[in-house]
């Protein structure tokens, strides 16, 4: 499992407690009544393995695009064993419909090496999992944090998005992007309330979804709106907001 960050007030002056109580409550409240119904969500689907082929599925791709192939890949390979067996060729017909054609071939290497080496078990550690091919820090913490519960950060586009506005984190300003990295990385374990990471972090990416989206954010039907700096410094939001979400 991912520790939390040694020193907590390095980091404080970006997450003051009062704020960071707001944020918690309000993104819990929000993710209550809009959460996505999304298939690697549902009851059958909430394996280790299945969320594994489903995250290998997101990264860099619209949700819309991978639900088809995910629900048509379970269909043919449902655990990692059948998948282990089957012929690349069979995998690739339906892997690379996601138009990144390489994940076929990470999909059917990892159940390989999980079933010759693991004793068919996902690994539950970041270092373990980042050794899977395909599998970066994003994907190994979404695992921990959606198969196994675990506390830990996931850093995407829009979760990234979210936290740095509401936060005021302005990569403009960082000379290394490493160390700008690093840091969204810490903010995004930070505001994870203890022993809720895998419901927090659907709710940041639901709400970067559908909410703090990139090009027009949705302020006025925001609930961070009294606590967000990019909103707090960008009095022109609400108007550009009402004007694209007019009919
Ligand atoms: Fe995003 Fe606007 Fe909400 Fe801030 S107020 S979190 S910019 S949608």
């Amino acid at each position: 499992m991912s520790k939390r960050r040694k020193d907590p007030s390095e980091i404080e002056k970006w997450l003051p407690p009062d704020k960071l109580e707001s944020f918690q409550k309000n993104l819990l409240a929000w993710y209550h009544i809009h959460q996505r119904d999304l298939p690697w969500r549902r009851p059958e689907n909430m394996t280790p393995y299945r969320i594994l082929v489903s995250e290998i599925m997101l990264h860099q791709t619209q949700v819309q695009t991978v639900i088809p192939v995910y629900e048509k890949f379970l269909e043919r390979f449902p655990t990692i064993e059948t998948l282990a067996k089957a012929p690349l060729e069979e995998i690739k017909a339906i892997t690379d419909g996601l138009g990144y054609k390489v994940r076929g071939s990470w999909l059917k290497e990892i159940a390989e090496i999980i079933i010759e080496k693991n004793q068919g078990k996902i690994p539950q550690t970041l270092d373990e999992l980042q050794k899977l091919p395909g599998v970066g820090r994003y994907t190994a913490g979404a695992i921990l944090s959606f198969a196994f519960q675990h506390d830990a950060p996931i850093v995407d586009v829009n979760v990234e998005r979210v936290l740095s506005r509401v936060f005021g984190v302005n990569k403009s300003e960082f000379q290394s992007p490493a160390k700008y990295q690093h840091l969204m990385y810490d903010i995004a374990h930070c505001v994870i309330p203890p022993k809720k990471g895998f419901i927090f972090n659907q709710a940041l990416m639901d709400f970067g979804a559908l909410i703090c989206i990139a090009r027009s954010p949705r302020c006025s039907v925001c609930p961070m709106r009294l606590i967000c700096i990019y909103y707090q410094t960008h009095p022109q939001q609400l108007s550009m907001d009402q004007f694209f979400d007019s009919p």
